[in-house]
């Protein structure tokens, strides 16, 4: 494959990144380059996410402008993969509609790429194969030098009503801590100086208290800093709380998705908490971790929810007060229990109601960054930020991200900004101490 060039092209969350800097690394050891548009690839790879409908229309759209580019140039090959492409009727519906496409494999068959390469230049490829275990050791072409995500567990066995997330990615299955430490080890001796420990449900990963794999990923010299996503509220520990108050590596900030504030509501997304042991566990992470930085995910229109059900999840959020939401219209999901569910309400109900969570929250925020103007704080210096290439861009301990004008020999420091300016969603400042 040398000298033949591939475009990857990521749709949804850090695991999908993940999942399409592995594919990267594998096509990279084939031979290939990897570049960012289409009109010059040898091969096009959609690394899709299935978890809201208009990620999925995007995805048909994309793949259909493709058809003229494709009937130009037959010999590219273009691709399907990822949480889209795990659902038989969504492979089905790809390889009827779409016969442009060359191959189609699921979340489980990334370690066969080559393999599968080199039969679709023969003839189309559907590969929906489902493993119990976990292939290590592929390679990995990452897009930072300073932060990396290392996955700890793939898959999920939570079953909430309205995600697809376990049909897609499987059951749960842990790695072995010594081959998540090799990573990190691996990653500290190239230069990397954050990690983010990544699972759908990261603190119920298997084979340790996940307070003990935090702590030995800490132990890893190079490793500044730990961060870890997501977390499930029904699996916080008061030992994981405690291991983020105490142990200086471990960020203080979490990202705690309470996806709703009525506990009827929640039952009914099955998701094995109520709103009081939601807010218990916030008192108990800001007792113990004083500025700690909360950040959440939350689901506006579950089909049960009425407008009272959603006063509550106004209160949590006012409550809360997090410094940031990932606020979501509910999404209705083939397969799952809650696709059978009749609306309480009607589509412009639910609009408002996300209006005006998002103006409350982008209040809250807003507040929340003005209060840390005049306040030095600790920035790892990422890179360029991605929007002005004259500053450089980082993050707080807390997760925000700060852009200031430097020079890029601090990328990959840990430096003190003075912060100057803020909005809802960032913060700007100047270098004030030096590594
Ligand atoms: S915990 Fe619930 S929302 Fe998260 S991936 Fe599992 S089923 Fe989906």
């Amino acid at each position: 494959m040398k000298g033949k060039k591939a475009h990857v092209i990521t749709y949804g969350c850090q695991q999908n990144e993940n999942d399409s800097e592995r594919i990267r690394g594998i096509l990279l050891d084939m031979g290939y380059t990897t570049i960012d548009t289409n009109d010059d690839a040898d091969l096009i790879i959609f690394n899709t996410c299935a978890v809201r409908d208009n990620a999925e229309q995007r995805v048909y759209g994309n793949i259909g402008a493709l058809r003229n580019l494709k009937d130009k140039k037959p010999h590219m090959l273009i691709g399907v993969c990822g949480c889209m492409t795990q659902q038989q009727h969504v492979a089905d519906y790809i390889k009827k509609r779409f016969s442009h496409v060359d191959f189609v494999f699921g979340t489980h068959a990334i370690y066969k790429l080559p393999q599968i390469l080199y039969s679709a230049a023969e003839q189309r490829v559907f590969d929906l194969e489902e493993m119990e275990g976990i292939v290590e050791n592929l390679p990995h072409n990452r897009e930072s030098s300073v932060v990396a995500t290392v996955s700890v567990m793939y898959g999920c066995n939570n079953f909430c009503t309205y995600c697809i997330v376990p049909y897609v990615r499987g059951r749960e299955r842990s790695r072995k801590p010594e081959d998540i430490i090799k990573e990190v080890e691996g990653l500290a001796a190239q230069g990397y100086k954050e990690v983010t420990l990544l699972g759908q449900n990261v603190n119920s990963y298997s084979e340790l208290p996940f307070s003990q794999l935090l702590n030995m990923v800490s132990e890893v010299s190079g490793i500044e800093r730990i961060r870890f996503i997501s977390s499930h509220p029904k699996d916080i520990t008061n030992e994981l709380i405690d291991t983020i108050a105490e142990n200086p590596k471990v960020c203080k900030s979490l990202h705690l998705p309470f996806q709703a504030g009525s506990s009827k509501v929640l039952a009914d997304m099955n998701r094995r908490y109520t709103k009081e042991r939601y807010l218990e566990i916030i008192k108990s992470l800001k007792e113990k971790v004083p500025n700690i930085a909360l950040t959440s995910d939350v689901i506006v229109g579950f089909p049960t929810e009425t407008n009272e059900d959603f006063e509550h999840t106004l209160d949590v959020v006012r409550q809360v007060e997090f410094d940031m939401l990932f606020t979501f219209i509910y999404s209705k999901r083939k397969g799952t229990p809650a696709e059978k569910m009749e609306f309480a309400l009607p589509a412009e109900e639910i609009k408002k109601n996300f209006d005006r969570l998002v103006s409350l929250q982008t209040e809250i925020s807003a507040r929340k960054n003005k209060a840390l103007e005049g306040t030095v704080q600790k920035v790892l210096v990422e890179g360029y930020s991605k929007n002005n290439k004259e500053f450089l861009t980082g993050r707080t301990d807390g997760g925000k991200i700060v852009n200031f004008p430097e020079d890029k020999s601090l990328i990959g420091d840990i430096v003190g900004v003075k912060i100057t300016n803020s909005a809802p969603w960032w913060l700007a400042g100047e270098v004030v101490t030096y590594n």
